[in-house]
């Protein structure tokens, strides 16, 4: 299964598939939360947390934040546990 893209405020987004289910991601705009976002799978709905943007940082980087939690992997060897 490849890779997901698409353009969302004129950023390229690439999101892999759910790991749980194989399905299609998202990032999502927080419904009431400024500038926050969060990528979720379509089909059974888990998602990353959300990121929140400090004010020192641009927009862009805050719709980043949750497409890199979302694409890493523990093969990629930064899980953390
Ligand atoms: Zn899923």
């Amino acid at each position: 299964m490849g890779m997901t893209e698409y353009q969302i405020e004129r950023q390229k987004i690439s999101l892999k598939p759910c790991p749980f289910c194989g399905g299609e991601a998202r990032l999502k705009k927080h419904q009431r939360l400024e500038q926050t976002w969060y990528v979720q799978c379509k089909d059974c709905g888990i998602r990353t947390a959300n990121s929140v943007q400090p004010p020192y940082e641009s927009w862009k980087t805050a719709m980043n934040y949750p497409v890199r939690l979302w694409n890493r992997r523990i093969e990629d060897g930064n899980n953390g546990l």
